[in-house]
């Protein structure tokens, strides 16, 4: 009611008016610049997440997003000229701007400020009113943004419902003018069918399983340093980690000791003390992760505690293809280390699976890295690296079949929030009557025109 109240004067009109977008956002980089130690604290308290990756990964991800949106939203949102088709002549042809109307933004808990924000800035850059559901398994995170939006925007504009799956499902049920779905694929099929009732367009962002292809030419060690950071940020539940690796067989050995140096490197030999390593989500996650290494062979790690919902950066050697570790994604720290001798042996592997959101290789064989890019079909990557392809904005984001549908980032973002309307304005000085019936005659000259342009 307050709320309310205190904004019943002000004119609201983010339909049509780009400067009061550009107004909320900024008053929106208020508050979250002036909330960051708030939200890195709320997220440390969900599930651990060190203050650099909190930092590094949410916080400053989102200030940057919004700034870079804060600059260019009158480009982005102002009707852009295209040059005309010939046939039209004399015309001038505009493509529109024009916001989808209501949006609803359903996040994850992973990176659950990021993926809850990012998303709502661009479909209010774009003109929108947004609901946002947060994800229940991050309280902390979740309530923080809710006061956050409640403080920045009117409640008609932006407002945020908290809940589980009853309350994404009551909202799934209303009418939206478009959808934006961060999280599994199964629940992205829900989210799908409940957008085809009414014919609503969907962004799903979803995951999968991220092959990490490593050849006989890579430097190994650079390889284990951004592998086991590219795997262990965020605990391993990120959806852009890579899920398996498939190195040369002759390189395994080796690869291994580097990775185990690696490892202790960054989280110290006593790993559940570190400060620098985030806590599973909750305990249905947490036994998920440890059933799958019941009957697995561990070579490092391996470490669980259900008290304080710790897995320890483990690396398995060798499992089964129908074990439970290589059946699902594991989005967890656990890396399983598979071997291949040919190209074939790849395929064997990569192609059990549905496309991945992300695929990584590691090799100085430029044809080799050409030919997997052209071979398999997945959402993004690196080549030598892992991760780090999320975040230029100038990369479109997105999955791939069942990774998911669409994809966003950068100006991207604001154009999936818009629906772009294409106009002709037809002068009227000269009216060629080439197209007009009778046709008689006329079919020689248009086969010209038609040749000629
Ligand atoms: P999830 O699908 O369980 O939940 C996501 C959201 O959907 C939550 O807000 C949740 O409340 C809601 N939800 C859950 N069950 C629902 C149901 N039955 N009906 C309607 N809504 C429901 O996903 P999660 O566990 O929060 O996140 C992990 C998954 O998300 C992984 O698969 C990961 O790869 C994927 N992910 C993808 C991206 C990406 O950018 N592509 C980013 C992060 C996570």
């Amino acid at each position: 009611m307050h709320r309310q109240k205190k904004q019943a004067d002000r004119k609201m009109d983010y339909k049509n008016d780009i400067g009061y977008r550009k107004e909320t956002l900024k008053k929106l980089l208020y508050n979250i610049q002036k909330s960051e130690d708030l939200i890195v604290k709320a997220l440390y308290d969900d599930f651990k997440k060190p203050e650099f990756e909190a930092v590094l990964t949410e916080t400053n991800y989102v200030i940057s997003e919004l700034k870079d949106t804060i600059k260019n939203i009158h480009k982005w949102a102002k009707p852009k000229r295209v040059f005309p088709s010939l046939l039209n002549f004399p015309s001038t042809d505009y493509i529109y701007k024009e916001p989808y109307g209501k949006v609803l933004v359903i996040a994850p808990w992973n990176y659950p400020f990021q993926l809850a924000l990012c998303p709502l800035i661009a479909a209010v850059a774009a003109g929108n009113r947004v609901i946002l559901k947060p994800s229940e398994l991050t309280p902390n995170t979740s309530s923080i943004i809710a006061k956050i939006i409640q403080k920045t925007f009117h409640v008609k504009h932006v407002d945020v419902v908290q809940g589980g799956v009853e309350a994404a499902n009551s909202l799934l049920a209303k009418r939206w003018d478009y959808i934006f779905f961060t999280g599994s694929a199964a629940v992205g099929k829900i989210v799908a069918k409940a957008a085809a009732e009414n014919l609503t367009p969907v962004t799903l962002e979803l995951g999968g399983k991220n092959p990490c292809i490593i050849d006989e030419t890579a430097d190994l060690k650079l390889a284990a340093k951004r592998i086991v950071w590219g795997k262990f940020i965020n605990a391993g539940q990120t959806c852009i980690a890579p899920d398996y690796i498939l190195i040369q067989k002759n390189m395994k050995i080796n690869f291994i000791t580097f990775m185990m140096e690696e490892i202790i490197k960054a989280y110290g030999k006593k790993m559940e003390k570190s400060p620098d390593f985030a806590r599973i989500i909750n305990t249905k996650n947490w036994l998920r992760l440890a059933n799958m290494l019941k009957s697995e062979k561990v070579i490092f790690g391996g470490e669980t505690d259900a008290n304080k919902l710790y897995i320890a950066p483990t690396l398995i050697e060798e499992p089964g293809l129908e074990s439970q570790v290589m059946k699902e994604e594991i989005f967890g720290p656990i890396l399983p280390i598979l071997t291949y001798e040919t190209e074939t042996e790849i395929k064997n592997v990569v192609s059990r699976y549905e496309k991945p959101l992300a695929f990584y290789i590691f090799s100085e064989n430029k044809s080799f890295t050409k030919k997997l890019i052209a071979t398999y079909s997945f959402g993004g990557g690196c080549i030598n690296d892992t991760v780090v392809h999320f975040s230029n904005k100038r990369l479109p984001f997105g999955g791939v079949g069942h990774s998911g549908i669409g994809a966003y980032h950068g100006q991207l973002s604001f154009d999936i929030f818009t629906h772009q309307k294409g106009v002709v304005k037809k002068g009227n000085w000269i009216d060629l009557p080439m197209r007009y019936a009778p046709y008689k005659d006329k079919l020689a000259s248009l086969k010209r025109l038609l040749d000629w342009i």
